[in-house]
């Protein structure tokens, strides 16, 4: 196994998850197999506890782990899966030397960092490495490793000490480090000044370790007398010193790589010259090129919690996007917060009231994303009754599932005091309800986690045509409520078809109004599992059905997984579409104006974490 560490310095936020990311999408298009393993030197055991407004979202993986966002971008990037442990925290590390020194395993030594802690990082780093995360057998040829947090942190030392002894451990031509820093260009005098990088990169040395690459955030590209200057100071070769400069999008950055030859920096540094080929990253150079290239949008209204931290709702973000270059449009997103759209609003801040109303209204299709408590909850039954009523592209994820089911009963039912017990345990009619897996009487851990499988009832539906009519398919869950399973005859009868459930019959996991457009809700978070260029397939449901694409698309099931072809000319204009079926949709939208929050370009680092 061989090891590519990536360490950060000067400050946070120049984008490390995805330089480790695309390093990892380089090295796989050389040939070769490749896992990763995410460092976080907070103490929290994993990210389950922590709140998305702050920290982004929680990313689910197949074995119900609750880990950093990070892992989400390796799993995109690299079409692999991951386990919990993939993902390290100090909390973790800790909790594993403590249950040892509690059984008595350190035989009445003193339990020190150096070297129990230290020790069990690297124990741990080792077991993870070989766990095969791509279908395959074996372990991996090689393991990314990204350490949160930048150099220089308290928290991050025993991590930093574990490395150092690692790389020593693994020997030469084993480890390679990468260096993630930033060369900030001072607007007066408009040069690149490589002095925060200097430091940086002595603070990593004076930790015992030794950058084998820089990769250098910035503006624009490194000039070459800079490059000399950092390659001199920081005793890095010069052609292992790469230019991270702002992109279009983030799909440019492995490409960014390849153009500057950073895979064989990289494989002269692990002797793996001999064994990888060529990288061929041709679908990648397309993409990129084609969602540069694509100016027709699709507005969709995404109505959660509105916070500012586009990061909340990241993988949801990143499944839209990934249907809507498949759909060859551009995406917009347009961010209600629920509670801007309830009466209440209308008296204490009519213009945010009008504003929100005003976004739901202009958007082709409107998401309902996961969420937890009572906040906002009205507003997104609003959201849903638009939807339903106006014949508007609706998805439901997880929470926007149970409040589609809600609004449904309310409206459609007459059952005017319906509602989730999570939102209203008292109520006289609870379509919602706690159904643990495991114990009713203990709270703690009773959350259901991580991949479970659903059944089709029906071949009949949107849902299982758009999974390309099979039997069943395995989708990632994270939550404690679902619908009453009493309650489903009636609303069967009322025109709410249940088409997928679980094993058992009894949880119900999608449902659809047959003569709705496209009005589809799941328990599952199908956005963990949306790849570029293969779009989940529920989201690019709602992104046809929201541009008048999905009669085309389930006439034509082979364009369900598979992004379709594009024409792109060398110099990387596009070339207008013509479908499949002979014509291309007109569809009377307005321009963009922007993409909120600047996602879809890069934000001020030019790279959208
Ligand atoms: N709060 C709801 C539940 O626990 C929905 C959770 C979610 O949307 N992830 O069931």
């Amino acid at each position: 196994m061989k090891y590519v560490l990536v360490t950060g310095g000067v400050v946070s936020g120049l984008g490390k998850g995805v330089t480790a990311s695309s390093i990892g999408v380089v090295l796989k298009a050389c040939g070769l197999r490749v896992t990763s393993i995410k460092i976080d030197p907070y103490l929290n055991t994993d990210a389950g506890t922590m709140s998305p407004f702050e920290h982004g979202e929680v990313f689910v993986l197949d074995d119900g782990g609750e880990v950093d966002l990070d892992l989400g971008n390796y799993e995109r990037f690299l079409d692999i899966k991951l386990t919990r442990d993939n993902n390290i925290t100090t909390g973790k590390i800790y909790q594993s030397v403590i249950d040892k020194e509690r059984r008595g395993d350190y035989l009445g030594k003193t339990v020190q960092v150096v070297p129990h802690i230290t020790d069990a990082i690297q124990e741990w780093i080792e077991r993870v490495a070989a766990i095969p995360v791509d279908g395959k057998e074996g372990p991996a040829d090689v393991c990314v490793i990204e350490l949160g947090g930048t150099i220089g942190d308290i928290e991050s030392m025993p991590f930093i000490e574990a490395l150092g002894q690692f790389s020593y451990h693994v020997g030469p031509g084993n480890f390679c480090l990468v260096h993630v820093s930033l060369v900030p260009v001072l607007n007066v005098v408009g040069e690149q000044k490589t002095k925060p990088t200097q430091h940086s990169v002595r603070g990593l040395r004076g930790l015992g370790l030794t950058p084998n690459i820089l990769a250098c955030r910035s503006a624009k590209v490194l000039e070459e007398n800079i490059k000399e200057k950092l390659s001199q100071f920081c005793h890095v070769l010069a052609a292992n010193i790469i230019t991270l400069n702002d992109v279009t999008n983030i799909w440019h950055i492995p490409l960014l790589l390849m153009d500057q030859k950073a895979h064989e920096a990289i494989l002269k540094v692990l002797n793996l010259h001999g064994v990888a080929q060529q990288p061929k990253l041709e679908e990648w150079t397309d993409r990129a090129k084609l969602c540069d290239a694509l100016h027709d949008p699709v507005r969709i209204a995404m109505v959660g919690k509105y916070t500012g931290l586009s990061d909340s709702y990241l993988s949801v973000w990143k499944a839209l996007l990934h249907a809507t270059v498949a759909c060859h449009k551009k995406l917009v997103v347009e961010w209600v917060p629920s509670t801007d759209l309830e009466d209440n609003t209308a008296k204490e801040a009519p213009d945010a009231y009008k504003a929100a109303w005003n976004l739901l209204k202009g958007a082709d299709g409107i998401l309902v994303p996961g969420g937890f408590g009572d906040r906002g909850v009205q507003g997104k039954i609003l959201a849903a009754k638009y939807a339903r009523e106006n014949n508007v592209p609706y998805l439901g994820i997880c929470l926007g599932m149970q409040i589609a089911v809600i609004e449904f009963a309310r409206s459609v039912m007459n059952l005017w005091d319906a509602n989730s017990t999570e939102f209203d345990p008292d109520t006289r009619t609870p379509c919602v309800v706690f159904m643990p897996e495991g114990s009713k009487t203990h709270m703690g851990g009773t959350m259901r986690l991580g991949s479970r499988r659903t059944y089709f009832q029906v071949t009949d539906c949107k849902a299982a045509k758009l999974y390309g009519n099979v039997s069943h398919v395995d989708e990632r869950h994270r939550h404690r409520y679902e619908v009453n399973p009493d309650v489903v005859p009636e609303f069967e009868s009322a025109g709410l078809a249940f088409v997928g459930k679980d094993e058992t019959g009894k949880r119900m996991e999608i449902i659809e109004l047959p003569a709705h457009p496209y009005f589809v809700g799941v328990q599952f978070h199908p956005e963990f599992k949306s790849r570029p260029g293969q779009p989940s397939a529920l989201f690019l449901g709602l992104i046809a059905a929201s541009c008048g694409q999905l009669d085309a698309l389930l006439q034509n099931p082979s364009h369900l997984r598979k992004p379709i072809p594009e024409r792109i000319s060398s110099n990387g204009v596009f070339l207008p579409k013509v479908y499949q079926n002979g014509h291309k949709k007109g569809h009377a939208h307005k321009p963009a104006k922007s993409l909120v929050n600047g996602n879809y370009y890069s934000n001020a680092n030019g790279v959208h974490v």
